[in-house]
């Protein structure tokens, strides 16, 4: 074996110009050198929910309304982005409108606990930093996205739960409602339904099912989730949900754990997702699509339905994730019949799906 005093004066020279270049090139963001700084192509990309979704149970006015939802929470984003704004404010004013909407599953028309009352969790990842902030079963707190944001930015924590995420909602002066603002009918059928099922299969507890399951009454879909790059190069990803149909025990699924539900980084991708969280928690999703990338080798396509159509199915999950690559690359794999999707490219142009064959 040669040693090091065994290198020839070239061979030194060589690795001395590798010692330096190395940790040099480390102190740059990836692609750096290929994208000059403020050219990355804006994008964001929004998912309102995957699930059974079909043409034959939907109204042209339900569909509409979801349609002209999304349209309007991708140009709020844009219009971040747009202005030169962070990838991280894109997309957590992306996810208020959604949260707003009593169309989706976050905020406004969540779903109901067992007990009837709705329990909120949301996360939000800068891909330049690794920062990163959760909030799990929160029942006062109107945009959890935005406490998200405050926990990642105001405290030295990631996640924090129940009470003690609420008394730090308040200290920071949020936007506290009751739990009521967030009570809509057809959830409140939506639990109903799911109890019925529950004890007409004589199953000891309802299950919770998620909010796109085809055991439930349709239309009833609808975590959220947003990932965005600004001009300056940066990734972000967020996710905001009521959860599960009939949920209890203080459940919490994949959407405010990082790495399960939301990931982001500069390096390989930003991922939110949405489905059976148990199965997305399991399988480590959003992290394993960048984990892909990053050992791997695949392109954000082939890493995000690698992980969905593969992994996901045969793991016996259900559901879907919006990725997006630093070069604007957009996938949007799904194994359900439908999910609520869009993307607003560097153009400007906002294009909604909700169908498998859109
Ligand atoms: N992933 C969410 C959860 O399990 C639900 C969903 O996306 O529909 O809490």
């Amino acid at each position: 074996m040669r040693t090091l005093t065994s290198r020839t004066p070239r061979k030194r020279w060589l690795m001395r110009l590798l010692a330096v270049c190395v940790p040099l090139s480390a102190l740059l963001p990836c692609g750096a050198l290929a994208q000059a700084d403020g050219a990355y192509p804006i994008t964001l990309v929004v998912h309102g929910g995957a699930g059974t979704i079909l043409r034959e149970n939907m109204t042209p006015e339900l569909e509409a309304a979801y349609r002209a939802e999304l349209a309007e929470a991708l140009r709020v984003g844009y219009a971040v982005l747009n202005e030169g704004g962070r990838s991280l404010d894109a997309v957590e004013a992306t996810l208020r409108v959604l949260e707003d909407s009593p169309l989706f599953n976050a905020g406004r028309g969540a779903v109901f606990t067992n007990d009837g009352i709705v329990e909120l969790d949301a996360s939000i990842m800068d891909g330049a930093t690794h920062n990163a902030g959760a909030v799990a079963g929160v029942r006062h707190v109107r945009h959890p996205i935005t406490l998200a944001r405050r926990v990642m930015e105001a405290s030295p924590h990631v996640m924090l739960v129940g009470d003690g995420a609420e008394v730090f909602a308040r200290e920071q002066g949020m936007e506290m409602v009751p739990n009521t603002y967030f009570h809509t009918e057809r959830r409140r059928q939506q639990l109903e339904a799911a109890q019925q099922a529950g004890s007409a299969t004589g199953a000891l507890h309802a299950p919770a099912v998620p909010a796109g399951d085809a055991m439930e009454p349709v239309h009833k879909f609808g975590t959220v989730g947003a990932v965005a790059l600004d001009r300056q190069g940066n990734l972000a990803a967020g996710t905001s949900t009521g959860g599960m149909t009939n949920k209890r025990w203080g459940r919490v699924g994949d959407s405010p754990i990082i790495g399960a539900g939301t990931y982001a980084d500069n390096a390989t991708c930003a991922v939110s997702a949405t489905g059976h969280g148990e199965y997305f928690i399991r399988g480590v999703v959003a992290h394993d699509i960048a984990a892909l990338m990053a050992y791997g080798g695949r392109s954000l396509q082939e890493a995000a339905d690698h992980v969905i159509l593969e992994k996901l199915g045969a793991a016996g999950g259900t559901g879907g994730v919006i990725a997006l690559d630093r070069e604007g690359h957009v996938a949007m794999p799904f194994n359900t019949p439908g999910m609520y999707r869009g993307v607003v490219d560097a153009s400007g142009t906002v294009r909604v799906y909700i169908y498998r064959d859109e």
